[in-house]
């Protein structure tokens, strides 16, 4: 690379200095000091998508900061045809405990179109972080001369049998596993490390938007400002279950007055999301807004002028929603079900639901009660700046990649 092709780091605003006001400085200064011994040290990060779904949020943020910190570290994706997306949503699916029809067709597509891959990426780095089961096989690809691992974002805690029996040949090639919680723990013989996702306070998506801002972006997309606005940001997924959501709205506006908006969007990698989509449409009304969009000032600004927040979610890894609208100090009325138990505190800084009807009253209960909702949003936003602020996930990928330690000094 020609000197005048370099990037230029320093123009990226983004310093980890600038968490200090969140973290405290003796953190940045913690992770400043593991950053030390990895300076120059290789890392490729690879994945099915550059946008749409928490995966691609998390690489977004967390790739530029690793480079912040001198560690070359780069992004790529697999490029598949639609049969290979569909077989690959099909298997995220059958991984939440979804059946599958895994046939050897299957099996021969997803295998080879990832080889076609491992031809095109020369990943020869120090480190090789693998996310999600669509590139897994890309390690039967290559000599591995240097530590792979295996981020997988799923929820692990019942896949279908005959389809995880197939994966884990791949997964145990890997030299280790990371998972976002220890509930997704499997028996394996490579050693697995949970690290919970977390959100970026300095993107578009998260900092601070003044109310003019918020209200030119609510206007720009027609969506009125009169009544309380209960809002679910979500790929169009059914396991996000907006159905629920419109019909946990239902139940509440016999109650109360309030505006439904479901803002989603489509992931690249993800065939069914136009379908989902479409299903919904019939349900719009004055008051029920489904809206496909991408602008994720938009986002921000739902999540920071919402009365609640919706994630009424039936899986769900992680949800990195959840935490970008704690973030905003409002609350969140959340799945009961897999991270998001470790996200939210029942009734302490959110609540917790199993059903349309859960959903529904706390839907009224927090718009009846305002001094409630003021005392569980500031909660909210103070679990998320001591627990899932970019930093410390940040901190915990160094500390991985220092595990390492060992091998890369024998290189
Ligand atoms: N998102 C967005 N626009 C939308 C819907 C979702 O920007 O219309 C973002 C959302 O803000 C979050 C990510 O996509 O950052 C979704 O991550 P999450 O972990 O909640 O769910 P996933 O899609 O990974 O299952």
């Amino acid at each position: 690379m020609s000197e005048e092709m370099d990037v230029k780091l320093e123009e990226h605003k983004i310093r980890i200095e600038d968490y200090e006001r969140f973290v405290g400085a003796e953190t940045v200064e913690r992770i400043i000091k593991k950053a030390e011994p990895l300076k120059g040290m290789h890392v490729v990060h690879v994945n099915s998508t550059y946008y749409g779904g928490g995966v691609a949020e998390l690489l977004m943020s967390l790739t530029l900061m690793l480079n912040k910190l001198e560690i070359p570290t780069g992004w790529r994706i697999v490029h598949g045809p639609p049969d290979f997306f569909n077989i690959t949503k099909k298997m995220h699916n059958a991984l939440q405990g979804e059946k599958i029809r895994l046939t050897r067709q299957k099996m021969h597509i997803y295998e080879e179109v990832i080889c076609e891959n491992a031809m095109r990426n020369h990943l020869d780095h120090d480190v090789v972080m693998i996310h999600d089961p669509q590139p897994l096989p890309m390690i039967e690809n290559y000599k591995k001369k240097s530590p792979w691992i295996w981020r997988c974002h799923i929820d692990l805690s019942n896949p279908d049998k005959k389809l995880w029996n197939y994966l884990v040949k791949f997964v145990e090639q890997y030299d280790a596993v990371v998972m976002s919680i220890k509930e997704y723990a499997k028996k394996l013989k490579v050693p697995q490390v949970f690290i919970m996702p977390a959100i970026d306070p300095f993107s578009i998506k998260n900092r601070e938007m003044s109310e003019s801002e918020i209200n030119e972006r609510l206007d720009h997309h027609k969506i009125p400002r009169d009544l309380p606005l209960i809002v679910q940001i979500s790929r169009f997924d059914h396991w996000k279950d907006p159905k629920g959501v419109i019909e946990a709205f239902k139940i509440a506006r016999r109650e109360v007055d309030a505006t439904l908006v479901l803002l989603g969007n489509v992931a690249t990698d993800d065939p069914e999301g136009e379908e989902v989509y479409e299903s919904l449409l019939d349900s719009r009304e004055e008051r029920i807004m489904i809206i496909s969009r991408e602008d994720t000032a938009l986002v921000n600004a739902l999540q920071s002028r919402a009365a609640v927040v919706l994630q009424k979610s039936l899986r769900e890894g992680f949800g990195l929603t959840v935490t970008e609208a704690m973030w905003k100090g409002t609350p969140v009325v959340g799945g009961n079900v897999g991270g998001i138990r470790h996200q939210i505190e029942d009734g302490v800084n959110g609540f917790l639901v199993s059903s349309i009807e859960e959903a529904a009253a706390r839907v009224i209960q927090l718009l009846k009660d305002k001094e409630l909702s003021a005392k569980i949003g500031k909660r909210a936003r103070e679990s998320v700046r001591k627990n899932f602020l970019m930093s410390r996930y940040l901190e915990q990928h160094l500390e991985l990649y220092n595990s390492f330690e060992a091998i890369f000094r024998l290189r």
